[in-house]
């Protein structure tokens, strides 16, 4: 509740153009998608009692306070919401899941015409930061064509990030307690991004 609290205080009223989108995977379903008329309700990933949309809301509240300590503005947003944003940048946060376990890992997703020295950043500093596997890059039908990609116009900066597969043990284990610092990890990247 503290969480979604804050992340309602980070939102600029009325602002249509920020510096950076941030989006929670998965936040808010499943309650959200009959009001939104979503049809793939995709709850994310989980394993045991740990869920992917609960980790992704502390990751993104990391990432969006550290940027607001910044300077930067920042619209928060969860899985499913109204509206189109204007942004500098729009990342995407998300963990994997793998009905193999172990089998996945890291990876990024982007749509066509992506700023690829964006992408290509994030995964160099990630690829230092992150110690298991590194998967690649537009490795599945969703990371080519997320639905919320449309839902903000950047200058090619746009970016789903997922950050480990959650339903490999070893992953999770490493993971679960660094929530806040892969957020911490994402703001550095954005200002090192947007600052000249
Ligand atoms: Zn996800």
């Amino acid at each position: 509740m503290i969480v979604v609290i804050l992340c309602f205080l980070l939102q600029p009223a009325g602002a249509d153009q920020v510096d950076v989108v941030v989006q929670a995977g998965h936040q808010g379903r499943p309650k959200s998608c009959k009001p939104m008329h979503v049809k793939h309700c995709n709850l994310g990933a989980r394993l045991g009692t740990q869920r992917e949309q609960d980790w992704t809301p502390i990751v993104a509240h990391a990432a969006a306070t550290e940027l607001q300590h910044d300077g930067f503005t920042v619209k928060y947003r969860p899985a499913d919401y109204r509206g189109h944003d204007r942004a500098r940048a729009a990342v995407f946060l998300h963990f994997d899941g793998n009905s193999e376990p172990c089998s996945g890992g890291a990876s990024v997703g982007f749509p066509p015409g992506a700023d690829r020295a964006f992408v290509h950043d994030w995964v160099q500093r990630y690829r230092a930061f992150f110690p298991y596997h590194f998967a690649g890059e537009n490795i599945s039908h969703n990371e080519k064509t997320y639905y919320a990609y449309r839902r903000v116009t950047t200058p090619g900066r746009t970016m789903l990030i997922e950050f480990g597969e959650m339903t490999c043990a070893a992953q999770e284990r490493w993971m679960e307690p660094r929530l806040h610092e892969l957020g911490i990890e994402v703001a550095r990247f954005i200002r090192s991004e947007l600052q000249p």
